[in-house]
């Protein structure tokens, strides 16, 4: 278990209770939510 920052609310979300997650060049990202992680993708930079 470990916390960590939502990068889009910067929540600290729980890794075991993050509500949504994606890998990104090979970093594990989690969010408190799919809104937060499909702000994220939107954002991505490739
Ligand atoms: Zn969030």
């Amino acid at each position: 278990m470990a916390k960590v920052e939502d990068p889009i609310c910067h929540m600290i979300v729980d890794t075991d209770r993050a509500r949504a997650k994606g890998v990104y060049r090979g970093e594990t990202v989690y969010f408190c939510s799919e809104v937060c992680k499909s702000r994220y993708e939107a954002g991505q930079t490739r």
